[in-house]
């Protein structure tokens, strides 16, 4: 079984992954990246010596633009892809992804994301907690580990731990931050989620953004940490009722100094902003914190 990193080129290097499984010369894919970067894509898969049409399992962390948004081409060109049961419909019918995520994102839409074509329900697979995917003579397990968003996998295979963004971000051997964007996110179920990963026993642990990283217990206690501090950020600023806007600039300067004070350079910092926007940030918190720490 071989694992080979495809960078998607997605602004600047290293900042969003797909992983190509290989294992008796069958072929699985790991991530699809957006449909704005899907020619970087296709030009990895070739330039590792592979043909894209051969690749019959296309395994989405959850359904993030950034990490499912290309996974319908392979969708056409007759691949299974496999999803958390709670993110299938949403690939079946993008509209209201697409809807949510234009608010968001506004007239950037394509130059970011490309498009987005739904995928017809029987190249769907949805996915169920525990479950073991078949690629060649490896078996890939499907670990449900939601609090990013309610629609997350992490994969399992040999010891090695595809954990797209509940696994946080990593970029050539930083910082760990928590990428924390609104509508979903669940700091104890992220908590138990990274626990569940801690408890795989993972030789080695590959974020989406981005690569591999061995140092596994300081990594995920690094991810920890920074989740729980800033969760309580928020939560003081909005005892403080400051407002929702205040806070998030506010936020954004926090996380510039917490990077900075770890040492992290100032061309990394903008490779970090375009993997996890930091205005991005506050806003999943602070629902969180509304929905289910503060008395209304
Ligand atoms: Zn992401």
């Amino acid at each position: 079984m071989n694992i080979h990193t495809i960078d998607l080129k997605f602004f600047t290097p290293q900042t969003i992954a797909a992983y190509l499984v290989e294992s008796d010369s069958e072929l699985a894919l790991i991530e699809s990246g957006p449909d704005s970067v899907f020619n970087n894509l296709l030009s990895g898969i070739h330039d590792l010596g592979f043909d894209p049409r051969n690749i019959r399992k296309v395994l989405v962390t959850h359904v993030h633009l950034d990490h499912a948004g290309a996974a319908w081409h392979f969708g056409e060109m007759g691949a299974t892809v496999f999803v958390h049961q709670n993110g299938a419909r949403h690939l079946a019918d993008p509209a209201k992804l697409l809807a949510s995520a234009g608010k968001i994102y506004m007239n950037r839409m394509d130059e970011l994301w490309g498009t987005m074509k739904a995928i017809p329900e029987a190249r769907l697979h949805p996915t169920q907690d525990g479950e073991e995917i078949e690629v060649g003579n490896t078996k890939i397990r499907v670990l449900d580990t939601q609090g990013h968003a309610s629609h997350h996998n992490s994969y399992l295979i040999e010891g090695s731990i595809f954990t797209g963004d509940v696994g946080g971000v990593r970029i050539k051997g930083g910082p760990v931050l928590p990428p924390t964007p609104a509508p979903d996110i669940n700091v104890e179920v992220w908590l138990e989620s990274i626990e569940k990963i801690r408890k795989a026993r993972p030789a080695a642990i590959y974020p989406t953004h981005f690569g591999r990283s061995t140092d596994v217990e300081r990594y995920l206690g690094e991810l920890q940490d920074r989740l729980l501090r800033w969760t309580d950020w928020i939560g003081e600023k909005l005892r403080e009722n400051k407002g929702d806007s205040a806070i998030s600039s506010e936020f954004e300067s926090y996380i510039l100094a917490d990077l900075k004070q770890s040492g992290t350079n100032p061309d990394l910092i903008e490779e970090y902003k375009n993997a996890d926007p930091f205005w991005m940030n506050a806003p999943g918190l602070i629902r969180y914190w509304n929905k289910y720490r503060l008395q209304q």
